[in-house]
């Protein structure tokens, strides 16, 4: 029986993770394709960053984590599609909590940087090598460590992520001191410019 339940748990796993892969090979291929249909509209980031925190609230109560939210008061509206911007920050809390141990620390954060809104969301977690920080946003790349085998994934995220920023206009990039914690940033422009 013990057996049974077992294996139907890892039979379970793999289903999640090849609808996982699917789904981001889907939306990856969509992007690329240009047959993505963008909704874009004026929209607070903080309403972006506040159903993005929602949408990871199981992961973060599963690993007793808080998630500290600094959002400037007054930020200007941003240009852009609502739920594919939610989909990039709940993809970099996703990380976030997925890489930092049960009592981390997790904020995100955001402000104006010239004339653009710049979202933050860092981690103390374990950390990017410098010889990584720029790979991590190619397709099915994932840091080879065995902490990282050992978390799953698709090694997709990112490279959705920067598709998504850079439709935008935007830019996205990640600071990391390895065993100390990454930050990732996102720039997206205030005005139409697409
Ligand atoms: P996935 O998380 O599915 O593996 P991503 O494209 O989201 O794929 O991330 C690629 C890789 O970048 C991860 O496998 C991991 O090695 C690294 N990475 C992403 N976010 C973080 C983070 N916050 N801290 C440490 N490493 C990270």
């Amino acid at each position: 029986m013990e057996t049974q339940t077992k294996f139907l748990n890892i039979i379970n796993e793999e289903s999640d993770r090849l609808a996982r892969l699917i789904d981001d090979l889907l939306d990856l291929s969509r992007i690329e394709s240009g047959r993505q249909v963008w909704r874009m509209g004026y929209h607070h980031i903080e309403g972006v960053i506040d159903e993005s925190v929602a949408a990871v609230s199981s992961l973060t109560e599963k690993k007793g984590l808080v998630i500290d939210k600094k959002v400037r008061e007054g930020l200007p509206e941003i240009y852009g599609d609502r739920d594919k911007l939610a989909q990039v920050v709940t993809n970099l809390l996703g990380n976030a909590i997925k890489f930092t141990d049960n009592d981390g620390l997790i904020t995100v954060s955001a402000a104006v940087s010239e004339d653009r809104v710049q979202v933050a969301v860092a981690d103390n977690g374990i950390g990017i090598p410098e010889d990584e920080l720029d790979k991590v946003f190619m397709k099915f790349h994932q840091v080879d460590s065995s902490a990282t085998r050992k978390k799953g994934g698709t090694g997709l995220g990112l490279a959705i992520c920067k598709e998504i920023i850079e439709h935008h206009g935007g830019k996205i990039w990640v600071e990391s001191q390895l065993g100390e914690g990454s930050t990732f940033y996102f720039i997206v422009p205030q005005y139409k410019e697409i």
